[in-house]
């Protein structure tokens, strides 16, 4: 650290951070700590880490008094995720910190989190736990930024930590599995007859995608990407899922709306205080929630990453090879999540194309801006819009946020050419919760007329009363299995598209 002295006194330069090593022989008494997910992709994480030697342990799900702490003990201008996961950590560790002493929760846990130089604070993160944790008097406490462009990063982190390949690839294939999982999870749940049953299968299966990500073959490090790519391991895991979720009777023709959740990626993907338990919260309003998934969120960044590529292919030598093969990758990695969607019987929902997201997004947004979801956010907007995904859009947008602020503003130029598109953006601040679910329940009162419009329209085309559409049910019991796919016939509502079904198929 370089320090010089002025007339007003020593003066510290700016100094990266920098944690003292986690080392190999640490491996047995250290736990790395993470979070900031949903709980499903978290447990599997969890196997992933452990499975590669590590002790592995989840933050709890951020409250509001984690909220608090994040405001006193970081920069107070920060954006509201930051304060949510600043607070969290520390008052974890505080409570640890309590029960032994600060000394021992530096030598026994160590923080990791996903690291980035984006446009956003989100490159900054690092700078708030780390005053955060100053002020609270553990400033030895280590933490480690996960790259998020690098497959291989144990350079990066030390052989403590020891993130190689197979162990990244093992955190790419869990959150392709756990999206596939939290899709149909999010499909069955509010059309289920007996509560609960959902709830039930979902845990059964990641606890079985647990135990298969603990016990998966080891390979090394060129034998693992082959692996990775061929297997039928995973596939055969996916149908196992599939069959928890046939069990389970549903009732498709309660008119619900369907509500495409999108916003900066932490407050769409937790599920708890920190988004106002939104998802929760929509479908205790009558509402069937359509979430975000993190792959989408992946495919995302790989497009971006391209874009490089694609603006300096024929002036920079190699970029158009290299745009071929980033090309390729990104072909491989859709393809991968489409084969695991195959194996549960293409029940989730598919991955939007890249591609076409910035098309639509286009005259709205620049596609080089990055920062948060960038482009994406209207893209995904008017995609669920024009394809009939969603009958609402539920943006949510963090309090002090500089990307998501332009998302709204560039959708103020997209409802000005549709008009009809429902779009709740949630300011989320973790304390002006009734404001904004308030808001949210005005938009999805009409969001629900356009449900029930819908679903009276299908009736009218199909020729049939209500009541003759569950006689034919009755008497087709697979069709109210929750495995069973009603196609996509142009409603965005699921009672809508499977009168739409039952019409072709009575006739
Ligand atoms: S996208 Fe917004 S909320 Fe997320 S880290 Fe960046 S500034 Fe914060």
């Amino acid at each position: 650290m370089t320090t010089a002295t002025t007339e007003r006194g020593a003066i510290s330069h700016y100094r990266t951070y920098k944690p003292r090593p986690f080392t190999r022989a640490e491996r047995d008494s250290v736990t790395i700590l993470f979070g900031g997910l949903h709980w499903r992709v978290e447990r599997i994480l969890q196997a992933v880490l452990e499975s590669g030697g590590n002790k592995a342990e989840i933050l709890p799900v951020a409250t509001k008094d984690d909220l608090l702490t994040g405001r006193e003990t970081a920069d107070i201008g920060q954006c509201c995720p930051t304060s949510f996961t600043t607070g969290n950590l520390v008052n974890f560790l505080k409570k640890e910190a309590k029960a032994t002493s600060p000394e021992d929760v530096n030598n026994k846990f160590v923080y990791l989190t996903a690291g980035s130089c984006g446009a956003c604070r989100f490159g900054q993160y690092h700078q708030s736990y780390e005053l955060a944790l100053r002020n609270s008097g553990l400033d030895a406490f280590r933490m480690f930024l996960l790259a998020q462009d690098q497959l291989d990063q144990k350079a990066a982190m030390g052989d403590g930590l020891d993130l190689n390949l197979p162990v990244t690839l093992g955190c790419l294939w869990a959150i392709f599995c756990t999206d596939l999982v939290q899709d149909l999870e999010y499909q069955v749940r509010p059309y289920e007859v007996v509560p609960g049953q959902t709830e039930a299968a979902v845990k059964e299966s990641i606890e079985l995608l647990y135990q298969a990500f603990r016990d998966r073959p080891r390979h090394g490090p060129s034998r693992s990407v082959l692996w990775f790519l061929s297997t039928g391991y995973f596939v055969r895991i996916m149908k196992r899922i599939r069959a928890n979720f046939d069990g389970i009777e549903v009732d498709r023709l309660r008119v619900k709306p369907t509500v495409k959740i999108t916003g900066e990626f932490y407050l769409q993907t937790v599920e708890g205080d920190p988004n106002y338990n939104i998802h929760r919260w929509l479908e205790a309003e009558g509402a069937e929630v359509y979430p975000a998934g993190i792959t989408v969120w992946m495919d995302y960044l790989l497009r971006l990453g391209l874009q490089r590529f694609e603006d300096y292919a024929g002036i920079e030598r190699g970029a158009r090879l290299k745009l071929g093969l980033g090309r390729a990758v990104q072909a491989v990695y859709r393809a991968t999540f489409h084969r695991l969607r195959r194996a549960m019987g293409d029940l989730p929902r598919e991955l939007p194309h890249q591609l076409e997201l910035r098309r639509l997004a286009a005259p709205y947004f620049h596609s080089r801006l990055d920062g948060g979801e960038g482009d994406m956010l209207v893209g995904k907007a008017i995609w669920a819009h024009q394809k009939k995904k969603a009958h609402m859009i539920c943006e949510l947008s963090p309090y002090s946020c500089m990307p998501n602020t332009m998302s709204v503003g560039a959708m103020a130029g997209v409802i000005g050419k549709y008009p009809d598109l429902l779009y709740a953006p949630l300011e989320i601040k973790g304390d002006a919760e009734v404001h904004a679910l308030s808001r949210c329940q005005m938009i999805l009162t009409e969001a629900k007329k356009r449900a029930q419009h819908e679903f009276d329209e299908a009736l009218a085309a199909s020729g049939l009363t209500l009541e003759q559409v569950r006689g034919y049910l009755d008497a087709h019991p697979e069709m109210k299995r929750a495995t069973y796919r009603v196609p996509h016939l142009g409603c965005a509502g699921q009672a809508a598209n499977l009168v739409r079904h039952v019409g072709q198929r009575a006739k």
